[in-house]
Parts: C-alpha cells; sequence; structure tokens
C-alpha cells in the first residue's frame, strides 16, 4: 500500500466517524412538538352596533397583587384581551400603602405597569382606584383618575371628594353587601344629593342584585356589571359555558373619551351569565340587533300554518316566549344559531324575552310582526 492509499483509508475512517455523529445527533436532537404549542389567542365576543354605537365589552373592576389581588398588572391585560374585552380598569384597593412585602410603588402603580402592554394589545385602559370603607359606607370605584393617591384618605366623603375633584365617574360597587342597611342606603342617598354617585354594580363576579337594578332605574345611575376579579379568570368563572361578566358599554367610538360619554350618558348594559341587565331603551334595540326575524313562509294554506327562520347573530343567548295569535311558545337561542319556529299565518305578536330584565320582576318584552 503506498502513501495515498494509506490516506484514503484514514480518510475514510475519519469520513464514518463524521457520518455516525451526524445520524447521532440528528437521533438525539430535540423534537418540537408544535401541535402542543398554543399561542394566545382572543375569544372574539360578536355583538352588533347599535345605531351609531359600538358595543364595547368591558370590566370597570378587578384586582392585582398591588392589593389583594393575586397576579402581576399586566398579566391582567393578556387575560382581558384573550376574554374578548375591550376596556378595562384594574382598580386596586387604595387604602394604606402597598399591603404585599417584597413590592414597592404606589396607588398608581398597578395601572403604571400595565399601560404599555395595553397599548400593544388594543386594550382602553381607565385609570382608577377602589375606595373601600367599612359598612355602611362601603365600597366605591373612581375611574377616570389622574392620580389615584389623593384617595388614600381616611374620610369616605373627602376620599369620594377627592376623585370628584379630578373628574372621577363613581361607581359604588357590590351594594348588597351592604347588609346592616340593606334598602335604606343613607350614605348613598348623600352621596346621590351632592351628584358624586354616577354609576352602581347591579352584578359583581357571579352575584346578581335585583333589587339594586330597580334603585339604580330609579336614581338614573349607570348599571355596571364587573368580575371583581382577585385570582386568574379560569379559576373564577366558568368560561366553557359562559362568556365572563361584562358592561356592555355602547360608546360612538373606541376611545376613552367615548366610553366616559357613554357612562355619563347611561349608555350601558349588564351582562352576567345568561342575564342582561338594563334600561327598556337599550335591551330592546340590543334584542334587534342581534335577532332577526324572516319572513313567514305558508306551509298549508287551509290551517293557515306557517313557519319563521330566527336567527342570532350574536354571542348573546337569548330566551324569549312568544303570545299572539301568530305565535306561541317558549324558544332558546344560543350564540350564532337560528331556529325555525312554527307560525299561525302572519301578524303581530309579543316577545317577552326571559333573560332580559328591566326591572327585578320585569322581563323585557317587544312586539314583533311576522309577516
Ligand atoms: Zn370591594
Ligand atoms: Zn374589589
Amino acid at each position: 500500500m503506498g502513501y495515498y492509499g494509506k490516506v484514503s483509508g484514514v480518510f475514510l475512517i475519519f469520513l464514518q466517524i463524521v457520518l455516525s455523529i451526524c445520524s447521532w445527533s440528528e437521533l438525539y436532537a430535540p423534537t418540537n412538538l408544535t401541535e402542543l404549542e398554543k399561542p394566545l389567542v382572543r375569544r372574539e365576543i360578536k355583538i352588533p352596533d347599535i345605531e351609531e354605537f359600538k358595543v364595547l365589552k368591558s370590566d370597570f373592576h378587578m384586582h392585582s397583587v398591588f392589593s389583594d389581588g393575586y397576579v402581576w398588572p399586566d398579566l391582567r391585560i393578556i387575560e382581558s384581551w384573550a376574554t374578548g374585552l375591550d376596556v378595562i380598569a384594574i382598580t386596586d384597593h387604595v387604602e394604606g400603602p402597598v399591603s404585599r412585602p417584597y413590592l414597592s410603588g404606589d396607588d398608581n402603580t398597578s395601572y403604571e405597569l400595565a399601560k404599555g402592554i395595553a397599548d400593544y394589545y388594543g386594550i382602553l385602559l381607565v385609570k382608577g382606584g377602589e375606595i373601600t370603607k367599612k359598612q355602611p359606607y362601603g365600597h366605591y370605584n373612581a375611574l377616570f383618575l389622574n392620580d389615584v393617591s389623593l384617595i388614600d384618605v381616611e374620610d369616605p366623603l373627602v376620599a369620594i371628594e377627592n376623585a370628584v375633584k379630578q373628574g372621577a365617574f363613581i361607581q359604588w360597587n357590590h351594594p348588597e353587601w351592604n347588609t346592616a342597611t340593606r334598602n335604606k342606603f343613607e350614605f348613598q342617598k348623600k352621596l346621590l344629593e351632592k351628584g358624586y354617585l354616577h354609576g352602581v354594580e347591579i352584578s359583581n363576579g357571579s352575584e346578581w342584585y335585583p333589587y339594586v337594578l330597580d334603585w339604580a332605574l330609579e336614581n338614573n345611575l349607570t348599571l355596571m356589571s364587573n368580575s371583581d376579579l382577585h385570582g386568574l379568570i379560569m379559576g373564577e368563572f366558568n368560561l366553557d359555558r359562559f362568556q365572563r361578566p361584562m358592561t356592555l358599554v355602547l360608546a360612538r367610538n373606541r376611545t376613552l373619551e367615548s366610553v366616559r360619554e357613554a357612562l355619563d350618558n347611561k349608555r350601558t348594559i349588564a351582562w352576567i351569565g345568561d342575564r342582561l341587565g338594563g334600561k327598556e331603551e337599550w335591551l330592546s334595540k340590543l334584542f334587534f340587533a342581534c335577532v332577526k326575524f324572516g319572513r313567514v313562509e305558508i306551509v298549508n294554506v287551509e290551517k293557515n300554518e306557517g313557519k319563521v327562520r330566527v336567527e342570532n347573530i350574536s354571542d348573546i343567548p337569548w330566551l324569549f316566549k312568544f303570545s299572539g295569535l301568530a305565535a306561541s311558545g317558549t324558544h332558546r337561542l344560543e350564540p350564532r344559531t337560528s331556529s325555525i319556529i312554527k307560525t299561525k299565518g302572519t301578524g303581530e305578536v309579543i316577545v317577552k324575552v326571559l333573560n332580559a330584565w328591566i326591572g327585578s320582576e320585569k322581563n323585557l318584552e317587544v312586539k314583533v310582526t311576522l309577516e
């Protein structure tokens, strides 16, 4: 064997080693299980516009680690975006210094930490805080503040006054916790007289307050429905069956100014579970924006029997009962479904919307002409 023969033999061995390393590294290379990965996506909640108003899905009451919540403020934004919201307020309790050890900052910090990511996700972030006083005073969210620290004072009236001076919108939270003075609401009457009370939660978390709905409408207050989240949204609400509780805000534009204008003019609807609570005007317009009645088709002329297609183009479920000569019975229309309903010819029917409340014991009723 000559010199070149020796070299090519060495080269072949070298090549074999290189190839075996390559196949070895191929064998033991990490396998990326892409089927396991799931990018963060948003649950889009479809609700048609009502006249010139967009229906913004809003939650004006939730907490972060900067009071007694369990999450960092920016997680509230991500969670809200993923669950279909457009507008939120992180309203940490303001009393005293930041209560958790290891944390610094003040009453404005949760807003400041969340603002950048809110802008990134397109969530409108309202600056606010929760004034938290013993009964019979109760808890109030001051929304649209400039400086949250200024409402951190002991006297409940002064705290609210300091918010009002900044042009805040004051919302009374979970009024039914006020059991000691239920149905009296003395302090709140005083706030009303002074023009310091603008909105009230007719639902909070999974609680629905029918009595408060009546009281709010009597006093011309803005109706709110909020989560009052402390932990993770997935650990507090059944999102497999329902949307999270929310306040539907009928706003001219998707801006904070428009949201504020809508709150000031009481254009809101509370939505919790299958229930809606609101003023008759807005609830009836919402119903007709979501539920579309087709034309009656007569299938048996002799018996005057017909059918009509009814479609729910929204993500709100609707439960309603017909009364009148042309149609009867109770019907449930799940989100984005349609149904064929039997008719007796054509004519006007009264539709009682069993999941839409315009008073503690009063459902929305609308007239529909089946033709
Ligand atoms: Zn509270
Ligand atoms: Zn709260």
